[in-house]
């Protein structure tokens, strides 16, 4: 085989505020053939993920910024075409980091080889992958649900809080959920979600969330931060439980964002607020693909997925996480 182009996605500013298509470039590189160990792999799809937003800004995290003018990584999944690595053969599936571009080389370091007989390749950047497992040990590790217990999840029908809802559910919980449109207010209901809030339309978040929990509050799995964070503070029951998962509200955010102003329930209520990043669980990833796969098997979690199409789309799909139009997980089809 002759070497082989392939489209990939750039950083060619640090965005200020929310990205804008100026913040990316397209551009071609030429692969070389792949050398004795190498494997030549093709992506099919492309996850965006809200985290990206934070390594495109130039400060210490717990994962390294991203760097001007080279390609932008991110969980991808793809097939062998060409292999020269006696760990692989060609056709495999393997999930990846080098997403953000429709090829590369790979001495097969850090990818892993997936069955898409167990569920659809796309479903490996989602349920069946780092958000399905984020909603998994977020929820089960840190909110430690009991059944009858109340859980709220914001971001309710992306794909993080999808599966935190439907998970609360299987534990027996009441689930309220919040989402920014009527068509997630409608899946959150069809999912099963007791009381799904529009929190575009409502004046008072905290009244709204006081009513749709008659008894409370014991988990509030924090997806977005500000108003629904200060909603969660206040009707929390006594030592109610907050994973901390993403604050995506304040992502783009130019000045300091203010803190809620009743932080002194944490203290009065006895509650729990736990930062967690999805990788502290890796080492227990085994649980999860198995609960999950059972799960998916019994028809007990389901899904949905918006699919943006062509790798130079990419850097619009991402962008769109922060006006909310993805419904469930938001992946590029390359
Ligand atoms: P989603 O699929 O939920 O997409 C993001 C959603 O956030 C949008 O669809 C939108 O839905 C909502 N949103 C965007 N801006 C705002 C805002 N200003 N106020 C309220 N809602 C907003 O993304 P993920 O499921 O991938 O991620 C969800 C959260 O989990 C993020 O905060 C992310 O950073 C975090 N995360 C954390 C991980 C960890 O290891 N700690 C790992 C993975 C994700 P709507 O229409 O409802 O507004």
């Amino acid at each position: 085989m002759s070497h082989i182009t392939s489209q990939e996605i750039r950083l060619t500013q640090r965005p200020v505020g929310l990205p804008k298509p100026d913040d990316f470039e397209v551009a071609t590189v030429s692969l070389p053939e792949p050398g004795s160990g190498e494997i030549l792999v093709r992506n099919r799809f492309i996850s965006v993920d809200p985290y990206m937003r934070g390594r495109m800004v130039d400060r210490k995290s717990y994962t390294p910024p991203f760097q001007l003018g080279e390609a932008l990584t991110g969980g991808c999944v793809g097939e062998v075409i060409q292999s020269n690595h006696e760990g692989f053969t060609e056709g495999d599936h393997v999930l990846g980091m080098l997403g953000w571009r429709e090829a590369y080389l790979s001495d097969g370091k850090g990818l892993q080889k997936i069955d898409p007989s167990l569920a659809p390749l796309q479903s490996f950047l989602g349920t069946m992958g780092m958000p399905g497992m984020t909603a998994y040990f977020g929820l089960l590790e840190i909110g430690k649900p009991q059944a009858g217990e109340t859980v709220f999840v914001s971001a309710a029908a992306g794909a993080v809080g999808s599966i935190v809802c439907q998970i609360a559910k299987i534990k027996g919980c009441r689930v309220v959920g919040s989402a920014g449109t009527a068509a997630k207010i409608a899946w959150l209901e069809e999912i099963g979600v007791d009381v799904a809030i529009n929190y575009k339309d409502v004046d008072n978040l905290t009244h709204v969330l006081g009513q749709a929990c008659p008894d409370g509050l014991d988990i509030y799995f924090e997806n977005v931060g500000g108003e629904h964070l200060q909603a969660a503070l206040a009707i929390a029951n006594n030592q109610a439980r907050i994973p901390f998962c993403g604050m995506i509200a304040q992502y783009n955010a130019t000045e300091p964002v203010p803190g809620p102003n009743n932080l002194g329930n944490i203290i009065g209520k006895r509650l729990l607020l736990q930062g967690f990043i999805v990788s502290d669980f890796m080492a227990d990833s085994n649980r999860f693909y198995q609960e999950m796969g059972q799960w998916i098997q019994e028809g007990k979690i389901t899904w949905q997925e918006t699919i943006v199409d062509g790798v130079e789309n990419t850097p619009q799909a991402f962008i769109g996480l922060f006006s909310g139009e993805n419904l469930g997980k938001m992946v590029v089809k390359v």
